[in-house]
């Protein structure tokens, strides 16, 4: 380990992805041991207080099991079928685990377009981030039932890496049958190197990614660097690590092998760097001087501290928020249509509901959605007029 590298219980948020092959046995069906045990450390990170996802690959090696499917390719509607059967029980496995630890898990099952679509992704993260608050454990998957070739993700390593991009985690940590990143694949080359730290994932790193992948799962090191270039381009560190022992994160922490790629960023700047960089913003929150200086101090844009709107926008999309000088403040990601917006503009969170007919959000725009693109402070906002006015 090196000194950058920091122990899993450091961390705010984890996403952990499980391969099938941990999950399923081809013969025997579910492990419920291993998954009792990875129960039990995933409770150990809660009970200090982590947020911890779960991506579960397996629905279809369990349905495999459960229709007693012989070994071998399976036909685009064969694997949906079998992943509709798998999935009823791997996420029962899941919740019936976790509870024993008195987690209560939620299932999340995502398609390419809901990651992919700035509103869906709004939506899911939304649900993610509120299961997450209520402390309960979301188990997230593939919908692989509905998702067909073109539109899939096809592979759990990315969309974990997805997964812990779009929740701001800092931890992403994969689980399979293979303890790391070696120089080239260990099975071939006997003179292979393990790699216990990457500090990035430089062109050379991703020619030592082989294709290879097990029967169970679809993906390989490939796909594992690529969940790399995803997660620590967002700020997020990556282990690859295996989970073949019994009490994989447990066995993390006390110095098992693993591979640890370092984060190029914080979460909060790699996110905020995508919403400054917005070219054209859809429209325009004109502020008063109260929302300003709680803008300024971290908080969230509620409605009541806003004036007027421009523009037309929907929910998810990039606005510019106005101060009352007609400068711009802000940039984030509108709460809301642009319609909605103006109906409770001015008003308290707690009279939205009964103006929209529904609760909706109680921010217009929420912190971790904004970013400050202007000045904030009173005085240097002058102080830049005035030397504008002695230049003039
Ligand atoms: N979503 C697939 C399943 O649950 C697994 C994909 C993968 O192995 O990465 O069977």
């Amino acid at each position: 380990m090196t000194a950058d590298r920091k122990p899993i219980t450091s961390h705010r948020r984890v996403v952990i992805k499980i391969g099938s092959a941990l999950l399923v046995d081809r013969k025997t069906g579910l492990k419920s041991q291993w998954l009792d045990a990875v129960c039990a450390d995933i409770a150990a990170l809660k009970a200090r207080g982590i947020d911890v996802l779960v991506v579960s690959s397996g629905a279809i090696a369990m349905g495999r099991t459960v229709l007693d499917l012989p070994s071998g390719a399976l036909k685009l509607e064969e694997s949906q079928a079998a992943a509709a059967v798998g999935q009823i029980a791997l996420a029962r496995a899941w919740s019936e685990s976790l509870s024993r630890d008195g987690i209560v898990a939620g299932q999340i099952l995502l398609t390419l377009g809901d990651t992919e679509e700035r509103r869906r992704y709004l939506n899911a993260r939304a649900t993610i981030n509120q299961l997450l608050k209520i402390g309960a454990v979301p188990i997230i998957n593939e919908n692989d039932t509905v998702a067909t070739t073109e539109i899939r993700y096809g592979d759990n390593d990315r969309l974990a890496a997805r997964v812990a991009t779009m929740t701001s985690a800092d931890l992403l940590i994969l689980l399979s049958d293979i303890d790391g990143l070696y120089t080239a694949p260990p099975h071939l080359d006997p003179d292979a190197q393990f790699l216990e730290v990457i500090p990035a994932i430089t062109p050379e790193i991703e020619a030592m990614a082989g294709g290879a992948a097990s029967e169970l799962s679809r993906g390989g090191m490939r796909t594992k660097i690529d969940a790399g270039k995803i997660a620590t381009g967002a700020g997020c560190a990556m282990i690859i690590a295996s989970g073949k022992t019994e009490h994989p994160l447990r066995a993390i922490e006390q110095g098992a092998r693993s591979s640890w790629f370092a984060a190029s960023g914080s979460p909060v700047t790699a996110r905020k760097t995508w919403i400054a960089g917005q070219l054209l913003p859809a429209g325009e929150l004109h502020i008063d001087d109260g929302a300003k200086r709680a803008l300024g101090s971290g908080k969230s844009l509620l409605p009541a501290g806003v004036r007027q709107i421009e523009g037309s926008f929907h929910r998810g999309d990039t606005v510019a928020i106005i101060g009352t000088d007609g400068r711009e403040i802000a940039r984030g990601l509108a709460g809301y249509d642009a319609d909605e917006a103006r109906q409770i503009i001015g008003r308290k969170s707690a009279e939205i509901e009964a103006i929209l007919g529904y609760p909706g959000r109680s921010a217009m725009v929420h912190r971790d959605d904004l970013v400050v693109t202007g000045t904030l402070q009173e005085h240097a906002a002058t102080d830049e007029m005035n030397k504008d006015a002695a230049h003039a």
